[in-house]
């Protein structure tokens, strides 16, 4: 099958983020999903090697850490949050740094905060750490500094968002964001089997979020409401989004060869 001018594109791109979200790293059970992270490292050394530059965006602090301290579901109140985080965070990077080390990889730990991104200064720190942290070959791997996140600054609370304000501090030219869907479809495909799969939209209109819903599983706190949110900010400045399935990931791969997998937003052409 001949590959669109926009799934073309994506086989050009040098740096992308990818967001992968608490549900694909772990089992049903809250514990790590060793096998999933492992591949997920091989796949990012690789892409490393071809002269890719992708920056991941890792979520599972909060709930890696409930389940280290025997807390039964993810904590509702901020200060429970803020321990699991602190438990949670230093075990995700460990594991991180093992398996990567497997592959010559290292892994540099970036944890951002609202203010990071609202101010300018603190936007540019975080730009040219980014910027050497790659230079120098290791891999950025950001997540939100849940410790000292407050509720009043509740819009670095999920993932989704905070991957898109990555994507455009890094001057990344594509989001990928995985999570437990294939994509993005016209209507809930889980109580619609029959649901659609887009391949490849050019923007996120107000009836794409009613169809969306709210959050997805109870580990995440994203849905695909925020997911849409995101793309659309990342849209706007012209960066590419996929969403697809992190079952495999190895579906990175896939994405930046071209192939028509998940649902790809971007400015190039139309439906
Ligand atoms: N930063 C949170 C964590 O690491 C995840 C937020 C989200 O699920 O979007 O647990």
């Amino acid at each position: 099958m001949e590959m669109s001018p926009a799934r073309e594109r994506l086989t050009q791109h040098k740096r992308a983020v990818v967001k992968i979200g608490t549900t694909s790293l772990t089992h049903p059970n809250g514990t790590l999903n060793l096998q999933r992270i492992e591949k997920l490292c091989w796949v990012l050394a690789d892409l490393y090697n071809q002269d890719k530059e992708i920056i991941l965006v890792t979520s599972g602090a909060i709930g890696v850490g409930a389940n280290a301290l025997g807390m039964d579901e993810r904590p509702r109140e901020i200060i429970g949050r803020q321990a699991a985080s602190a438990v949670g965070q230093a075990m995700l990077m460990q594991i991180y740094q093992n398996f990567l080390r497997t592959y010559n990889r290292i892994a540099a730990q970036i944890l951002l905060t609202r203010d990071c991104v609202n101010d300018s200064l603190r936007r540019e720190n975080a730009r040219n750490a980014v910027n050497k942290i790659i230079e120098m070959g290791a891999i950025p791997i950001v997540n939100a500094n849940d410790t000292i996140a407050t509720d009043e600054l509740p819009e670095l609370s999920d993932n989704d968002t905070l991957s898109a304000y990555v994507a455009s501090f890094s001057d990344s030219e594509l989001l990928v964001m995985l999570t437990d869907r294939e994509g993005f479809y016209n209507k809930d495909p889980r109580t619609h089997p029959k649901a659609i799969l887009f391949r490849e939209l050019n923007e996120v209109t107000p009836k794409m979020e009613l169809t969306a819903g709210g959050s997805g599983s109870m580990l995440g706190t994203g849905g695909m409401v925020t997911k849409l949110n995101a793309a659309r900010y990342a849209l706007e400045q012209d960066i590419d989004i996929v969403m697809a399935s992190g079952e495999d990931p190895a579906i990175l791969l896939r994405i930046l060869s071209g192939e028509e997998v998940g649902t790809l937003f971007t400015t190039i052409g139309g439906e």
